[in-house]
């Protein structure tokens, strides 16, 4: 772990909650260990949420029909985008392991992050129609999802009234994380601390900084490769990808399943 550089990106107003916690004891846990630890603060940082035109220093290419994507890759080659965003970049290029820390909102994560991720992996930079999923600009660096939920872990399980947690993080895992190429490691999940004694919390934290001990050497979750998919065939898994999986028990991941029952594979690694 030592000289390894780590970017916290936290998302809580406030600094007496669980995710400071949190934050603070990875800080601290991964700093011990030598790592050179940054945090974006998000609220601290008033961090704009919203995709928007001034996000670009100067003129827009076309402002009749401004296309965010297209207009970001334009002005991130220019060395043209908001000053916040480039140094958020700068921070996420430099990191091996990144740490998103925040509060579940409505089953994902709260705005001022969504906007993190909508402004900072922009088109270009994070992703191309060459770079992604398994061959994603950012497959040489490892991403986990720490977050706290008000709702109990047997509520989101595939019997309980949530749904399947695993089903619940595809979007997050494999559409934002997965996409721009990071190996995902297993989320770190605080079940309802608000609802839990105190030294359960403190058990928790306790977990957490062991974990964070061998965390990058943790074996990543499990997706299937680009090289299963035909391109040619609108993305679609090849004929000997199903018969390598016909007998298998369960689907290959969340989002492909085969129509099988779902592989617990979005929290745990090596299943
Ligand atoms: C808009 C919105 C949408 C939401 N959507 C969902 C949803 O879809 N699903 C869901 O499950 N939940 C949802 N929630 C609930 C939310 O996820 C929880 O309220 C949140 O995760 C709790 O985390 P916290 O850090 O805010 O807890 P806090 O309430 O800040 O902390 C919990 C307890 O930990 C204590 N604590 C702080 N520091 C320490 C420490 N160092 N050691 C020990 N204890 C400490 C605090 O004092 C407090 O008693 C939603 C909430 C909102 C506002």
């Amino acid at each position: 772990m030592a000289g390894k550089r780590v970017l916290i990106v936290y998302a809580h107003q406030s600094a007496g909650s669980f995710n400071a916690a949190a934050k603070d004891a990875a800080k601290e846990a991964l700093t011990t260990q030598g790592c050179t630890v940054e945090v974006s603060d998000l609220y601290a940082m008033k961090f704009k949420a919203t995709a928007t035109a001034e996000d670009i220093i100067g003129d827009v290419q076309n402002a009749d029909n401004f296309r965010y994507a297209e207009e970001t890759k334009v002005a991130w080659e220019a060395g043209k985008l908001s000053d916040d965003i480039t140094e958020e970049q700068r921070k996420l290029t430099q990191a091996d392991l990144i740490i998103l820390q925040f509060p579940m909102y409505w089953f994902s994560l709260p705005a001022i992050m969504k906007g993190w991720i909508d402004r900072v992996l922009t088109l270009g930079y994070a992703f191309s129609q060459e770079k992604r999923y398994s061959q994603g600009v950012f497959k040489d660096k490892k991403v986990l999802l720490s977050f706290t939920t008000g709702s109990q872990e047997s509520m989101f399980s595939a019997n309980g009234i949530n749904g399947d947690m695993n089903v619940t993080l595809w979007p997050l895992q494999n559409g934002i994380l997965h996409y721009c190429g990071f190996q995902v490691l297993t989320p770190q999940i605080f079940w309802a601390p608000s609802h839990v004694p105190s030294e359960v919390r403190s058990t928790m934290l306790e977990g957490w900084r062991k974990r964070l001990e061998g965390v990058l050497g943790e074996e990543p979750l499990a997706f299937t490769s680009m090289d299963c998919f035909d391109r040619e065939k609108g993305f679609q898994l090849k004929p000997e990808f199903h018969e390598e999986h016909a007998a298998k028990e369960f689907g290959p991941t969340v989002g492909t399943h085969l129509g099988k029952p779902l592989p617990p594979n979005q929290m745990r690694a090596g299943v």
